[in-house]
């Protein structure tokens, strides 16, 4: 490539890695070779097969990274509830598990975590496990520059540690389940442990509540970490099979909270 050309591209790649060149789209019609004018800057050069246009999402590795808790390491098992907390629903699952007399661990999302604190209190206040699940449940977070990631899950700590003075935060959970070993280890950096599932009944998708209890019994063995959802929709079928999934599962394996 010729030396000026090569500017100009690099020229133009800097714009773009610095968020200045979203206009390159457009069709630019100075040509590459033009004469630079002495009173202007270079236009940004149009896209070249040679440039990397931006920052791309990482591609999503085959199959889930190193590092990821995804049994509790005994033979209980563990439930965890995601996507609150929800004013409709996590108030009934609270009185659930404190009337089945067993410990959870709730993933909540920062922006929920900053419309209901109390909810937060509630539950790290009857003794539930507290996790981070990002801070709008991006499920392309962790395919982001590593930067983006950090500041996500900080930003989503520090909404929690908001609603609840000094709360131990000691897991992470990627949304979707689409982790990379870049969030893990910036949650590992953060302090949190990378916690996956092992049983996970698809109740977001709103089965009925005896096909979310058969999937959960079916697929449940020891020390299973159990992928149930508090938050995001309506979520009274999980509500509705609780009892009878708690009820089995304390008595097929015993049900524990995370560590
Ligand atoms: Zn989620």
């Amino acid at each position: 490539m010729r030396p000026r050309l090569l500017l100009v591209c690099l020229t133009g790649l800097t714009l773009l890695l610095s968020g200045c060149g979203t206009g390159s789209a457009e069709p630019n019609p100075t040509p590459v070779d033009a004469p630079p004018s002495a009173a202007l800057p270079d236009p940004p050069a149009p896209p070249s097969p040679t440039a990397t246009p931006k920052p791309k999402l990482r591609p999503l590795p085959a199959k889930l990274p190193a590092g990821l808790v995804r049994t509790t390491g005994g033979k209980k098992v563990a439930l965890t509830f995601d996507d609150g907390p929800d004013p409709a629903w996590t108030p009934k699952v609270l009185d659930l598990l404190k009337a089945a007399k067993v410990k959870a661990t709730f993933c909540v999302v920062g922006t929920q975590v900053r419309k209901h604190p109390e909810l937060v209190r509630r539950i790290a206040r009857e003794g539930h496990q507290l996790c981070n699940h990002s801070w709008n449940h991006d499920l392309n977070l962790a395919r982001r520059p590593v930067a983006e990631i950090r500041a996500d899950l900080t930003r989503t700590d520090r909404e929690i540690r908001r609603a609840v003075k000094d709360a131990k935060v000691p897991y992470y959970r990627q949304p979707g389940g689409r982790w990379t070993a870049e969030v893990v280890k910036v949650a590992k950096q953060l302090g949190m442990r990378s916690l996956h599932w092992t049983v996970d009944p698809q109740d977001w998708a709103r089965p009925t509540a005896a096909t979310i209890q058969k999937r959960v019994q079916r697929a449940a063995r020891p020390g299973s970490v159990v992928l149930l959802h508090d938050g995001g929709g309506n979520r009274a079928a999980t509500l509705a099979a609780c009892p009878k999934v708690i009820a089995a599962l304390k008595r097929d394996h015993g049900v524990t909270r995370l560590r």
